[in-house]
């Protein structure tokens, strides 16, 4: 008996995937659009085309530090002493256009920009600034982070065990970082210790490749920014210099300032995760057929995609807000809080709705959306957990502590 043959047919031009719906980028000074272009640029040609690779083995993909460095966008945010400047809105589009293609660059860039170059601009002193910055700027030195002890993480602000002890003018710093990016290879750490003289926490400037005592194991077998190198740090009567203590800090007050700021940073990073997995679900969507149809024919699969739109276009939103509160010097702790826990959380749902979409070949890391879906993973617990973020945001508007 013959059967009728469906003819599989797809529309000829379908819009090209766009996650900036509310054309964001276009509302940015023409300076700004250049570099945000510029990071685009080299995310689509350089990065794109090689990094599962290297996620897939668990490596940096060192090949890409002369490029990064051309785009000179080191200490984006941060003024004078070689940094790029360009305010807080900048510093997060650029943030979003690298964790649109691979939160594993943006985090690397994040521990060096943010978290290690803001430490010592916040809190180092006139002196310290101008020997640290200008080569960290220019990406000739890469910093680290060492605030997380394997025995303590969300509870950091009370709780560090790494101790540092002063005779003389020279520190003596014991304990363990866990979970420290770039840690394994780079060349500056910043840690976090805390003084036996007053009990409260002071950062180091440690140069962890000539400094004895200093040990960085890789932690192996993640599941989630395969990219970036952790470490677990263990220095043992580590001697530093008072020249490298961050004059400026004197207490964890001064850690939580630095973390405010790349918090607001993870925000955008998430949002750009969230873009990458919508962007190629959408494509995948056009593409793939069932039914004799395009899969992003059937209702359900628009319903999905028009959710992660709205999560990301939410986030972009709430992020210029924040980044016009923080250029009017006005970002609190409890704002940043907010916007890390919303966007991380919404960069979460959407990217498990892109894997969806994929079906079986979402779980593929060939097909990119895999790698943003456990990327999110890190992206929600690392610099202060959801639930970390969401006791900030409850203690600035009841008044109440639930932590400490
Ligand atoms: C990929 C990756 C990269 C990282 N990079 C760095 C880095 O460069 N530098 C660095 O210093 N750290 C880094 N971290 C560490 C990260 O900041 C911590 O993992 C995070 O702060 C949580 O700490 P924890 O893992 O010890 O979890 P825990 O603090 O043990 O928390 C476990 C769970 O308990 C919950 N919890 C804890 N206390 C409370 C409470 N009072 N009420 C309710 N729930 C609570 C938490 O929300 C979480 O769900 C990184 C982590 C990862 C995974």
């Amino acid at each position: 008996m013959a059967t009728a043959t469906k003819e599989i047919k797809k529309p000829a031009e379908l819009p090209a995937p766009n996650s900036d719906f509310y054309g964001l980028v276009e509302t940015l000074p023409a300076d700004d659009l250049a570099v945000v272009k510029q990071v685009r640029t080299f995310m689509e040609t350089k990065v794109a085309p090689i990094i599962t690779k290297y996620w897939i083995e668990d490596a940096f993909p060192f090949e890409l530090l002369p490029g990064l460095k051309e785009l000179n966008i080191g200490g984006v945010g941060l003024e004078g002493y070689g940094c790029k400047g360009g305010g807080g809105l900048l510093a997060g589009l650029v943030a979003m256009e690298m964790g649109r293609i691979d939160a594993s660059i943006s985090t690397f860039f994040g521990v060096h920009s943010g978290l290690a170059m803001s430490s010592i601009y916040y809190g180092g002193s006139e002196e310290q600034k101008q020997k640290w910055l200008p080569p960290m700027a220019r990406m000739e030195k890469i910093g680290c982070f060492g605030l997380t002890e394997p025995l303590v993480g969300s509870g950091a602000s009370g709780g560090l065990t790494t101790t540092a002890k002063r005779e003389g003018d020279t520190w003596t710093i014991n304990g363990q970082k866990k979970w420290i990016g770039n840690s394994p290879w780079c060349d500056i750490s910043i840690i976090w210790a805390r003084d036996l003289a007053d009990n409260q926490v002071k950062g180091f400037i440690v140069e962890n490749k000539t400094t004895p005592g200093f040990k960085v194991e890789k932690i192996q077998n993640k599941i989630a920014l395969k990219v970036v190198q952790n470490g677990l740090i263990t220095m043992e009567n580590c001697r530093i210099p008072e020249e490298n203590r961050l004059q400026v800090d004197t207490s964890f007050r001064d850690t939580a300032k630095v973390l405010r700021g790349t918090r607001y940073f993870v925000g955008w990073e998430a949002t750009g995760c969230a873009m990458g997995a919508y962007e190629n679900a959408l494509k995948y969507a056009q593409e793939r057929l069932q039914f004799g149809k395009p899969i992003g024919s059937f209702q359900l699969i628009q319903d999905l995609l028009s959710r992660m739109l709205a999560n990301i276009t939410a986030a972009q939103c709430l992020l210029v807000r924040l980044a016009q509160l923080e250029a009017e010097g006005k970002m609190t702790d409890a704002h940043a809080a907010l916007s890390k826990a919303f966007c991380t959380s919404k960069c979460r749902e959407s990217v498990a709705w892109a894997r969806e979409i994929c079906g079986g070949n979402g779980i593929a890391a060939d097909y990119n959306v895999g790698r943003f879906f456990a990327d999110s993973e890190a992206l929600y617990t690392y610099e202060g957990t959801f639930q970390m973020q969401n006791m900030i945001v409850g203690k600035a508007v009841t008044g109440l502590s639930a932590f400490l």
